[in-house]
């Protein structure tokens, strides 16, 4: 199976299925220049699973370097950054070198990030292993976090191709299916009301997560995903519907600490905010029962903890990209496949929260 992704700055392959990664010897032979050096960058978990299989499939390339980080959403750190940054120096890679992003959204955002400004900029590969990646891995965003937000030090760097392989999604942790989950739930309700029928009356619980329902999944979340970037790249429009359940997703990370919520459990609670806003908006919606049935079908969480309070989560949710001039901007939804980008005052939002505590 192979998507296009065509944005104005490139057009790349998504390489979906069993047995994908298999192709990146072919992909690197297409290559304008041969690479001179390849580094691959990972986790420990992912190293430990699947850097022996990518290292094998680049026997015979000279000079293969990897680099090894601990995993976890706190890897996302501009030191972690800057030691990947010196590594590369110090292995000699140059500006014919190649970066492959080995693993979750956590390594395809940061060693995207490397590879978009070492040198100004070296091509590199997405080689995601999580379901969540289906969206990370597609569509060009590269970042780091800060202590004063997430994903705040980036850019737009498209990678030369997507290689998915979906035999490495079988050693994902339960947490890490439902984390994933939350983003091919989003892309249904964003963009395509048939897709999320499906998913709701295929998938009553992770347990119906089969291996061809997944691929489904996946083939789909990649499509939407490719469809809306390739309309607008560097989100200036409407790339910023795919930050539905983002907003508040994003506080919660900041404020619990990152990695104490996981990125897809946020973006889901996320999505219960934002809809129940909507509904206030729109009360022909009538979504908000339906989802938080569902959500615990699949074991997201519907409340948020309290030791975060609803004022210092609207204090994170300020520093949101998306605020303009102290006005938060949220995603809201009209109806299923039908989302646009609101300014909501302060107390629309505080009042809302505070229906999430028990
Ligand atoms: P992750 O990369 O941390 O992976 C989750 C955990 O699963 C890690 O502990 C990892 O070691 C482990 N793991 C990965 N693959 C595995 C496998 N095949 N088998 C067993 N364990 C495996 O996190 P994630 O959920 O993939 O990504 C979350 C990140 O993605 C967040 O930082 C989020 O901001 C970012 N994100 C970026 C975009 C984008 O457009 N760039 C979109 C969505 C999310
Ligand atoms: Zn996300």
């Amino acid at each position: 199976q192979e998507i296009i992704v065509q944005t104005d700055t490139k057009s790349y392959p998504v390489l979906l299925g069993n047995g994908a990664s298999t192709q990146l010897p072919i992909i690197l032979e297409k290559f304008k220049k041969k690479p001179s050096q390849i580094l691959i960058i990972t986790d420990d978990s992912v190293a430990n699973l699947y850097l022996a299989d990518i290292k094998a499939q680049l026997k015979g390339w000279e000079n293969v370097h990897s680099f090894v980080f601990a995993n976890g959403e706190k890897a996302k750190s501009f030191e972690n950054y800057y030691a990947i940054q010196s590594y590369a120096l110090e292995k000699g890679l140059d500006r014919q070198s190649a970066v492959l992003a080995l693993g979750g959204g956590v390594v395809g955002d940061i060693a995207g990030f490397v590879a978009s400004t070492f040198m100004r900029g070296i091509p590199f590969i997405q080689i995601p292993t999580t379901i969540l990646a289906h969206d990370s891995a597609v569509g060009g965003k590269v970042a780091i976090n800060h202590p004063l937000g997430k994903n705040m030090i980036g850019s737009f760097y498209q990678p030369e191709a997507v290689l998915y392989d979906v035999n490495y999604l079988k050693t994902l942790p339960k947490e890490e299916v439902r984390s994933g989950f939350a983003e091919v739930i989003k892309h249904g309700l964003i963009w395509d009301r048939n897709f999320f029928n499906w998913i709701i009356s295929e998938i009553k619980s992770l347990d119906d997560l089969t291996m061809d329902r997944l691929l489904v999944c996946l083939e789909n979340g990649v499509k939407i995903k490719a469809e809306v970037v390739a309309d607008d790249e560097k989100e200036t429009g409407q790339r910023a519907i795919l930050n539905f359940g983002h907003t508040l997703g994003h506080a919660l990370e900041a404020a619990y600490g990152y990695g104490k919520i996981s990125h897809g459990d946020g973006v889901a609670l996320g999505i219960l905010a934002a809809t129940r806003i909507s509904e206030k908006l729109y009360p022909e919606l009538r979504l908000l029962d339906e989802l938080l049935g569902y959500w615990k079908h699949i074991g997201f969480p519907t409340t948020i903890d309290k030791s975060v309070s609803p004022l210092e989560l609207l204090d994170w949710m300020k520093k949101d990209k998306k605020t303009k001039q102290n006005h938060i901007h949220m995603v809201l939804i009209q109806e299923i496949g039908k989302v646009n980008l609101q300014s909501v005052p302060d107390d629309v939002i505080i009042e809302t929260l505070n229906e999430f505590y028990v």
